[in-house]
């Protein structure tokens, strides 16, 4: 790192006050791809003077003044598509294609709220007096400090900046220690847009200084954070004292159910997909896949040979479809987890061990692994993998389907591959998820909802869910 430094405050770029800097490291190979300041106390402090500073002008500016900056940056992220793509495979081994996916749908983020952020209206609440009028009227709430992950590491910041930029208030921005150079990237984007100084405000380092500051801070009046479950907890403890609002997006444990009438051929598909993109480090991916007795020796060939026909490599090779995991930590989870379930009765199907040597060598490379015979108590079937492994286990009846399904303390995700309408409208109602995807495995944009239920999160992103979030709603009475 140079003189410069990467922490971006009231509208400059400094070096940490400490002094310390992170490396950070390609997960295919363990070589350094960068270096950063790592934030201390006092500049998070700094940071979070600067965009309170910062804060009443940017508030004042209507949603339709704000938007052009936000428009800009969209233009930015995609006129740079290729080398931001390339920076989010560096720091964290996805593979090309999907980090380039991710470019676009972050640039599709900033657009949807900029014109969402024009449309922030208030209520004429009908008065129960002759000579009152009442108004509720919605105003941004203030300082957000938000803290992002690295599987989605330039996503899940716009998922975040652009709807608490658009609802005008001013950010404080920590992303995840591994993946904090696209953060930079994006920032240096938002300087190039015309960004006024302090309104969005960025410091990377580890979590332990930055966090306590966070917390304690009554400057910060909410915390957008998508991470572990875990870390959410302390977020949400910690958020108390000063009553700060949160909005949690965590863990999952996404069930995929496929009913015996499914199109077979789409369900191995999505399966394929809903597991193993992102190396299976996704909060929506499946963990557990339930398909019917008597279609289960059909539905696990196909998708062994699916999966078998995938390359794994590094991510920046065109060819690679699934990467390395992005750390030691998440490679032996993974591999924890396959051990566990083998020593419970569990037999593999396919993959289940590392993969190293030749384009493998210093990579956390997991073989992509499918399970049978999956059951509790096996770890797999209620701990979060975070990687390419898929336990399967058959049901007979729609209800041991649902029962299984949601017997886990998350609610994330789920999937339902089903051909009977009945069941297209009756099985969502009965899952105890806050996305759920029938016959599809994605899911829709970031015009629709997306939040989970029980220790999932609180709180909605997309749409203009996802606005609400950054708005305080005030009544105004008005005696005439
Ligand atoms: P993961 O286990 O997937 O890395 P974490 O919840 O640990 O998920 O991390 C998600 C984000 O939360 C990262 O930016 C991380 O630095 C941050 N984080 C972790 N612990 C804390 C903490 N105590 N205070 C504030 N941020 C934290």
């Amino acid at each position: 790192m140079g003189e410069i430094g990467t922490l971006y405050i009231d509208g400059a770029w400094s070096t940490s006050s400490t002094g310390e800097t992170l490396v950070i490291r390609d997960p295919s190979s363990q070589d350094p791809v960068g270096e950063v300041s790592a934030a201390g106390r006092d500049d998070t402090r700094s940071a979070i003077r600067a965009a309170a500073n910062a804060f009443p002008a940017w508030a004042a500016r209507s949603g339709a003044e704000r938007a052009p900056f936000l428009l800009r940056v969209r233009d930015l992220l995609l006129e740079h598509r290729d080398g931001l793509a390339a920076t989010i495979t560096a720091e964290m081994g996805k593979p090309l294609r999907e980090a380039w996916g991710e470019v676009g749908g972050a640039a599709g983020m900033f657009e949807y709220y900029a014109e969402e952020g024009k449309r922030v209206g208030g209520t004429i609440v009908p008065s129960y007096v002759t000579n009152r009028r009442s108004h509720a009227i919605r105003q941004p709430v203030g300082v957000v400090a938000a803290i992002t992950p690295w599987n989605f590491p330039l996503a899940t910041v716009a998922k975040k900046l652009a709807p608490a930029l658009a609802a005008g208030c001013t950010v404080l921005l920590k992303p995840a220690e591994a993946t904090p150079t696209i953060a930079v990237r994006l920032f240096e984007l938002f300087e190039r847009a015309g960004l006024p100084a302090g309104v969005a405000n960025l410091v990377t380092g580890l979590p332990s200084a930055i966090g306590e500051e966070i917390l304690s801070n009554a400057d910060v009046r909410l915390i957008t954070f998508t991470g572990s479950t875990r870390t959410g907890k302390h977020l949400m403890k910690g958020a108390a004292d000063t009553m700060k609002r949160i909005a949690l997006e965590l863990g999952g444990h996404a069930p995929f159910i496929v009913f015996e009438d499914a199109v077979i051929d789409d369900a191995v598909q999505a399966a394929y997909t809903a597991k193993f993109r992102n190396a299976g480090q996704v909060c929506v991916n499946t963990n557990r896949l339930f398909v019917h007795e008597s279609i289960a020796d059909d539905f696990v060939a196909a998708l062994k040979e699916l999966v078998e026909s995938k390359v794994v490599g590094p991510g920046a090779d065109d060819a690679t479809d699934i990467g390395p995991l992005v750390n030691e930590a998440a490679l032996h989870k993974a591999l924890e987890h396959i051990e566990d379930a083998r020593t419970l009765g569990a037999q593999v199907v396919t993959g289940g061990h590392q993969l190293s040597g030749g384009r493998f060598e210093g990579g956390y490379y997991c073989a992509p692994t499918i399970l049978r015979g999956a059951k509790k108590p096996m770890r797999i079937m209620s701990e979060e993998t975070f990687g390419p492994v898929l336990p399967v286990t058959t049901f007979t009846t729609d209800d041991e389907a649902i029962a299984l399904a949601n017997d886990s303390s998350y609610g994330l995700a789920a999937y339902v591959f089903t051909q009977d309408a009945r069941r297209c409208f009756v099985i969502p109602e009965r899952l105890a998820y806050g996305s759920i995807r029938v016959n599809n495995d994605t899911g829709d944009g970031i015009h629709a909802p997306f939040g989970g239920v029980k220790e999932s999160g609180i709180g909605l992103e997309g749409g203009p869910w996802g606005l609400d979030t950054f708005l305080v709603t005030k009544s105004v009475s008005y005696q005439i």
